[in-house]
């Protein structure tokens, strides 16, 4: 039997009519030699009374730090909720459809609460499902570990679930359905005329995704490589194709057209970043002195990124929720640091950039035309990004976007 799996995001579900319009894809997809695979994020979005968010929010106006296994139970339930009502909704359509949890699904994964890691898929109730001619519809986001413990996958979670369930069942695409059209240039809310890219590579996309665009993530795609399975992100409420990501498209009779990566994908990013400044200029043991700053950080759980030693200034950012404790630990070891609160990062994304002259020099123009000030740069070969202030950041990929012509 062919197999296509079919994620639907929270905007999707939000409400009865929204699910109507759910039911009519997948109805429309399920034919007798081709069974549907359901995939569900929780209802709505932050603020919604049955999204992720509130229900964190339950527990902890209670208790600030709830012990992670019951908060991964609590944040298990709006997945459940959406599965429901959508397979009742099927079912009472007359398209039979049955509901499993991320364990029933079989999505086994490490006791890494809050953001585990699938270690196997057992799809055999979902098979058994598929058989009986029946709508398997799971819950995304979430899964079982081996002792029997709920966990959940992080954000963007249920994307994850799909991909894995679609390697697991050798799907024929794995769809992802959500509120825009497909993977754009850059995020189509602050970029107006951000384009929709037909075609990725799992290279590209996987840039894009780990470097801010949500639209999909990035663990979803490295999953759904691993197989080559196709990946196809589309939205829920228009006809429209949508994104296909794939290394490889098949074409007419016997040729097969590859699909290369553009030299500029698309322009991203990410905020509520903080930056750290310690002036290490007057310092003599230096080597002695970094190494107690990243040892005090990292035994207190602070993850930090974008670090930049130089010989007179050591450079790194934290995530905002981190700054505090970051702070705090810093000053039990004697040292000041100067905190840029309420940065962003902004990032030029092209798997096909390295070894082309003259892309930082635009980067460096866009932002200098308007007036935002770099506080810290860095690249790889596949991506050149800025830390500008929070305030500025729409305003900057706006400007690298048009710089780089990605509107045409
Ligand atoms: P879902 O709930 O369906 O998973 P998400 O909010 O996770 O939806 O992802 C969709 C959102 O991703 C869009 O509404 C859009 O604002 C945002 N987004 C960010 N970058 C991009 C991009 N490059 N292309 C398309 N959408 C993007
Ligand atoms: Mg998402």
């Amino acid at each position: 039997m062919r197999i296509i799996v079919q994620k639907f995001g929270g905007t999707s579900l939000a409400t009865l009519e929204l699910r109507k319009r759910v039911c009519d894809i997948i109805a429309a997809t399920k034919k007798d030699d081709i069974g549907v695979v359901v995939v569900v994020s929780a209802m709505g979005r932050t603020g919604d009374v049955y999204a992720t968010d509130t229900f964190i929010n339950m527990v902890k106006e209670i208790n600030p730090s709830p012990s992670p296994r019951e908060l991964d139970l609590i944040m298990a339930c709006g997945e459940i909720i959406s599965g429901v009502l959508l397979a009742s909704q099927l079912s009472f359509r007359g398209i039979k459809a049955r509901f499993f949890t991320g364990q029933q699904a079989g999505i086994v994964t490490d006791s890494n609460h809050g953001n585990a890691h699938i270690l196997y898929v057992n799809p055999k109730n979902i098979i058994n499902c598929l058989k009986e001619g029946i709508v398997p519809v799971v819950a995304g986001f979430q899964g079982v570990d081996e002792k029997g413990e709920i966990t959940t996958l992080g954000r963007g979670g249920s994307d994850t679930t799909a991909a894995a369930l679609g390697v697991a069942l050798n799907a024929e695409v794995i769809d992802i359905f959500t509120d825009v059209e497909g993977v754009m240039t850059a995020d189509p809310r602050i970029v107006k005329d951000a384009k929709l890219l037909n075609v990725v590579t799992y290279n590209e996309i996987c840039q894009l995704a780990r470097e801010g665009a949500k639209v999909i993530h990035p663990r979803a795609v490295e999953i759904a490589m691993q197989k080559s399975i196709p990946l196809r992100v589309r939205s829920t409420f228009s006809d429209h194709t949508g994104t296909l990501v794939a290394n490889v498209m098949t074409g007419t009779l016997d040729t097969v057209k590859l699909i290369s990566d553009n030299l500029i994908t698309g322009v991203t990013y990410t905020s509520n970043i903080s930056q750290f400044k310690i002036d290490i200029s007057t310092v003599q043991d230096k080597k002695g002195y970094e190494l107690k700053i990243f040892k005090s950080l990292a035994l207190a759980g602070i993850s930090v990124d974008f670090i930049n030693i130089q010989p007179e200034v050591i450079l790194f950012t934290v995530g905002m929720e981190n700054t505090r404790k970051a702070i705090e630990v810093l000053e039990n070891i004697g040292i000041h640091p100067e905190v840029e609160l309420d940065c962003a990062k902004v990032a030029v994304v092209g798997a096909a950039m390295t070894g082309i002259p003259g892309v930082m020099a635009k980067v460096v123009e866009a932002l200098s035309e308007n007036d935002i000030p770099i506080l810290q740069s860095g690249d790889s070969y596949t991506n050149i990004w800025c830390l500008v202030k929070r305030e500025h950041m729409e305003t900057a990929v706006k400007a690298l976007h048009d710089k780089f012509e990605l509107g045409k």
